[in-house]
């Protein structure tokens, strides 16, 4: 029988999620999660207004491995996850009419993309509005510094935070913080429109080959969402970074003048066109290990930037991670 322990999770992502499921579910661990966000879900995110409900993160997520298949098949059968059909195009740069369609079975949540999040969520025990400044303490007596609180202690802590996030979080007793050093994350601006009509776009999303932005999404033609027309536009890696610190109305006026390349775009709905700055979106440089962990501090990290940026990646990580957790609790006196 292995031993139980209590453990701490900072992040309630994909990764944070799927490790608390796997430890949870094998009864060897007490987990706590905490997250700073006001909801679950991490980058696999909804953002709700008085303009609609925008999928301003993960646009859609592919399943390739069977074990994430298998781990998808409630929420498949709940409803929480739909196959986003509809056609998928390139668009080339300064040709609006051209393109070519792609073959892959795109997932997402239903009825928003944090569906799924929520779905895994359900029993766990997560506290949200949850900021850890810090992890303190010794190894096997870890406590997180949440405000003026202490929460702990744990014998383990996990960080399932993006990785520049969770190499500021994880004590110097963390021997993987080169790891964590060499990986490389994209920034992305993302911009939200609820267009007044439908301007009879001939696709679902399209892969953008222009300076600025890389893709456009109408949302609306993901299952779940409603008719109201709606438009999610992601700007490249390359561009984001370079102007990550730049005011959001001059980013907002650059990537609304590209869009316009594209989708016709009047003058009122770029006036209540939204943005939002993703400062660690994408995975360039992955650790290139499944997951961290330092079996003397007890200390660990996973997520999509282990492996790559995906959704399935997050999940694979996060996995792996609780596998090598299970059997170091087996083989404990
Ligand atoms: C714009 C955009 C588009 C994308 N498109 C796709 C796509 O089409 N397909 C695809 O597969 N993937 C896509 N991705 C990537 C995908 O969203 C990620 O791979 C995946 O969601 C990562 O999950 P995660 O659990 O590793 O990390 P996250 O989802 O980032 O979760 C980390 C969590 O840690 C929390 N956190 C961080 N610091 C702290 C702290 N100090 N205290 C408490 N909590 C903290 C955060 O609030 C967050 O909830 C996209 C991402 C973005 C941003």
């Amino acid at each position: 029988m292995a031993r139980r322990i209590r453990l701490g999770i900072i992040g309630a992502g994909i990764a944070g999620l799927t490790l608390a499921r796997t430890m949870a579910d094998a009864d060897c661990a007490d987990v706590r999660i905490f997250d700073k966000s006001r909801g679950v879900g991490g980058r696999m995110a909804t953002r709700r207004s008085d303009a609609g409900a925008f999928d301003h993160g993960a646009q859609y997520f592919t399943i390739r491995d069977e074990r994430f298949r298998a781990a998808l098949e409630t929420a498949r059968a709940d409803g929480a996850i739909q196959p986003w059909k509809g056609a998928m195009v390139t668009l080339p740069e300064g040709d609006p009419a051209a393109q070519s369609a792609t073959e892959t079975t795109r997932y997402v949540g239903s009825p928003s993309m944090n569906a799924l999040a929520k779905a895994m969520a359900a029993g766990l025990d997560i506290q949200t509005d949850a900021h850890v400044a810090a992890i303190t303490g010794t190894p096997g007596q870890w406590f997180l510094q949440i405000g003026d609180r202490s929460e702990g202690p744990f014998d383990w802590v996990v960080a399932a935070a993006p990785a520049p996030q969770s190499a500021s979080l994880l004590p110097d007793a963390f021997t993987h913080h080169a790891a964590l050093a060499q990986v490389r994350m994209n920034a992305c601006f993302t911009l939200m429109i609820r267009q007044t009509e439908d301007a009879g776009l001939p696709f679902a999303a399209a892969r953008v080959d222009d300076p600025v932005i890389g893709w456009i999404s109408r949302n609306n033609s993901k299952p779940g969402r409603g008719d109201e027309p709606c438009l999610v536009v992601n700007a490249t890696a390359e561009w984001s970074d370079a102007n990550l610190e730049e005011p959001l109305d001059d980013v907002r006026r650059s990537m609304l003048e590209a869009l316009r390349g594209y989708v016709p775009i009047s003058t009122s709905e770029a006036e209540s066109a939204m943005i939002h700055r993703w400062r660690y979106a994408n995975v360039e440089r992955p650790a290139g290990q499944a997951f961290l962990l330092d079996d003397v501090s007890r200390l660990a990290a996973c997520g999509d930037w282990c492996i790559v940026g995906r959704v399935e990646a997050a999940f694979l990580s996060a996995m792996a991670l609780g596998d090598a957790l299970k059997e170091i609790l087996k083989a404990a006196p």
